[in-house]
């Protein structure tokens, strides 16, 4: 059992405050993934639940007791770095073992509890070997191992997977996410990268210069961000962002009238947004739709052939740039032109303040969790 509440955590280092008052709940056996770009705190945050940042400000508790004036040593957490901070003239038996050993671990607990952390981690053939013997995804395994042999409540991640190569990378995040099937533990991981967070998260927290932007499941992220912010960090390639004005408002939701000759009617509510007003229409790259009887008319610069998929990089006629996602199989050439059109279901709608206007309905997998 372990759960964590932060209330209002707040970081300051000298002149800069860094954490600007986070307020979350990570529920037991949850894996929350802190995500945003360089410098937004989220290394700071952890370090903070780690106990190796002092807290300026706020309260932090761990299974209901506050734990702000606690030790790291005493939290009963285990931090995993991106560097693997291995010690090189030990084995990996050694290195999985030697905080036991420090505790005072009798040898036979201290075997039984690497040969279990070596079978959950498969790294069994490798034990007598040293560090400089593996590659760089089994360094981490053993990072992660030298964790898992001191059973802690809650396993910290601090960007894991940044040294490795793409594809590495890719075979590592299924083998976290089964890590925390078989574990059964809370996990709390940083990364800059949305796609780790997306793929493993049961929770993602959207940080932006020290402050939390969205809490949210990964779907729920994805297709209702609340602002221009979360919408434009989340998904790859990135929601088209295009200026726009209401040109109605009704029953059926909010027409928008936007550069090239786009035209769109999202299904959201106007909350305050009236005909005239200056808004921001999102449409992410899969929902433009290469249509012969579009009304968008345009033509391919760049067509990326991904082998699955194809990305198209339109110019439009006023030059207004768009990515529009399509199948591997797409027949549209550069330089030639191409109709589209919108799946108006999927549109979005950010209003001056850059927030977004609420669906009318939502797809039951992209309903809110709650944040705290
Ligand atoms: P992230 O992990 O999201 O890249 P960090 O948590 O490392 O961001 O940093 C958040 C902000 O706090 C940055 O502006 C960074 O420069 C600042 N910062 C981090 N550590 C220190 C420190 N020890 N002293 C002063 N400023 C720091």
């Amino acid at each position: 059992m372990a759960t964590l509440a932060l209330r209002d955590l707040r970081k300051s280092y000298a002149n800069l405050e860094a954490i600007k008052g986070v307020t979350l709940d990570v529920e037991d056996r949850e894996f929350v993934v802190f995500v945003g770009p360089s410098g937004c705190g989220k290394s700071t945050l952890l370090r903070m639940i780690a106990g190796l940042e002092e807290i300026t400000g706020g309260d932090l508790t761990i299974d209901g007791k506050r734990v702000n004036d606690v030790g790291p040593a005493q939290r009963g957490l285990a931090m995993v770095f991106q560097s693997y901070a291995l010690y090189p003239h030990m084995t990996v038996a050694q290195n999985m073992g030697f905080a036991l050993k420090l505790a005072g671990v009798k040898t036979e607990e201290r075997n039984a509890k690497v040969a279990e952390a070596a079978r959950i981690l498969q790294l069994e053939p490798y034990l007598d070997r040293k560090p400089g013997q593996l590659s760089g995804g089994q360094r981490q395994r053993v990072a992660i191992g030298r964790s898992i042999v001191r059973n802690p409540k809650v396993f910290l991640f601090d960007e894991p997977l940044s040294n490795l190569d793409a594809a590495l990378r890719g075979q590592m995040r299924i083998e976290l996410a089964r890590l925390h099937e078989q574990l059964n533990a809370t996990m709390i991981y940083v990364t800059h990268d949305q796609v780790e967070a997306m793929t493993m998260a049961d929770k993602i927290v959207v940080l932006h210069a020290g402050r939390v932007e969205q809490v949210g499941s990964p779907l729920e992220l994805y297709h209702h961000p609340n602002n221009l912010f979360v919408a434009g960090f989340m998904g790859s390639p990135r929601m088209n962002l295009l200026p726009a004005t209401v040109t109605e408002v009704d029953q059926n939701g909010v027409s928008v009238a936007g550069p090239g000759g786009i035209t769109a009617t999202a299904p959201v509510e106007a909350n305050g947004i009236g005909r005239g007003t200056s808004v921001t229409l999102g449409v992410r790259p899969e929902h433009m739709l290469v249509d012969p009887n579009g009304t968008i008319n345009g033509h391919a610069l760049i067509a990326e052939r991904l082998g699955g998929l194809t990305l198209l990089h339109i110019e439009l006629q006023d030059k207004t740039m768009i990515v529009v996602q399509t199948d591997g199989a797409d027949a549209t050439r550069v330089h030639q032109p191409v109709r589209l059109s919108i799946a108006p279901a999927h549109c979005h709608i950010f209003g001056p303040d850059g927030l977004a206007a609420e669906h009318l309905q939502r797809n039951p997998l992209t309903m809110p969790v709650r944040a705290h």
